[in-house]
């Protein structure tokens, strides 16, 4: 994970590190190495400006330039300007009501309902009573895998696969969830292949008719810059509250996960680490810049 991101940092780091004492010339090279490996990981021009702007003047400072190991230092310097740039977070989820509404929102693959079955087995683990709900009445095939997911997590499922409408499935759903002690109510609502206007209608409808607590935009850590523009588009539609970046255990450039919080100032509340339904992760910003940093 983070490979090429991890791989060229370390590069920077490597040349600085190689150096002992350095001179200004050779930390405004580091500086530039840390640009160019940022901007390669596909992280987004506004948000290597920030990050290069936070770090830069600290760097050419006498506090770094004159320490003993100033190559170290600049390395703390990356490390906690990577923190600033993913934190801070919320911790936990606010579930002190007597009935929690989470919407899970997001495009079509990301994995939003696989998400939907790990968030429900978190909350499990934390002696919540959570059940699902099948507001995604696009893919009759979306009703199935959840009941499939519900079925492995072990927790109630609600669909209406007779209702066509989804606002009243929703609210159907809170009302049985609140009859069967339910604490929380997942709605895995509808995803497209690509935002369209009638998607984010529905999503918004369900937003202002069953006012959920949270609302929670899952996208694919593997798209890189579709996912932190898809990410803009639903933030200007719903007020989204967090965020979940799924299948960071591929492959993935990483640089998503910066541009996204950048973009959309929602905090990353959770991260997908895998296909099985123990694979979800509270996003914690210092453990991922010491991964990206490796
Ligand atoms: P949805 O269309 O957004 O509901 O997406 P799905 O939940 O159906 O997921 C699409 C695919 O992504 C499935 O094959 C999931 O197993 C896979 N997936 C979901 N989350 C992760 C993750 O964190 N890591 C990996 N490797 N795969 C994931």
């Amino acid at each position: 994970m983070f490979d090429s991101l991890q791989d060229n940092l370390k590069g920077a780091f490597k040349t600085l590190r190689g150096k002992g004492k350095l001179t200004e010339a050779n930390m405004r090279e580091g500086l530039k190495m840390v640009e160019q490996s940022l901007l390669e990981a596909d992280v987004s021009y506004d948000v290597v400006k920030e990050f290069m702007h936070g770090i830069t003047k600290e760097a050419l400072g006498e506090k770094v330039m004159l320490a003993l190991e100033p190559s170290e230092q600049f390395i703390g310097l990356v490390n906690q300007e990577l923190i600033n740039l993913l934190g801070p977070v919320e911790d936990g989820l606010n579930l002190s009501k007597d009935i929690n509404i989470i919407m899970m929102c997001g495009l079509q693959g990301a994995g939003k309902t696989t998400t939907c079955g790990k968030l429900a087995k978190l909350l499990m683990r934390q002696k919540v009573k959570p059940m699902l709900v099948a507001a995604d009445l696009q893919r009759p095939a979306a009703i199935d895998q959840l009941h499939v997911i519900g079925e492995q997590v072990g927790v109630e499922v609600y669909s209406d696969r007779d209702n066509k409408d989804p606002v009243q499935v929703c609210r159907d759903a809170v009302a049985k969830a609140k009859a069967d002690g339910c604490q929380v109510v997942i709605l895995d609502t509808a995803g497209r292949l690509a935002i369209d206007e009638e998607l984010m209608e529905q999503l918004k409808t369900i937003d202002r008719d069953v006012q959920p607590d949270h609302v929670f935009l899952v996208v694919d850590g593997m798209t890189g810059q579709d996912a932190v523009r898809s990410a803009g588009a639903f933030h200007e539609a719903l007020e989204l509250n967090g965020v979940v970046m799924t299948k960071l255990d591929g492959d993935t450039r990483g640089g998503a996960l910066l541009s996204v919080k950048h973009v959309t100032g929602v905090p990353i509340r959770f991260i997908g680490v895998g296909e099985h339904l123990d694979d979800l992760e509270f996003f914690r910003p210092e453990g991922m810049a010491g991964r990206i940093l490796g």
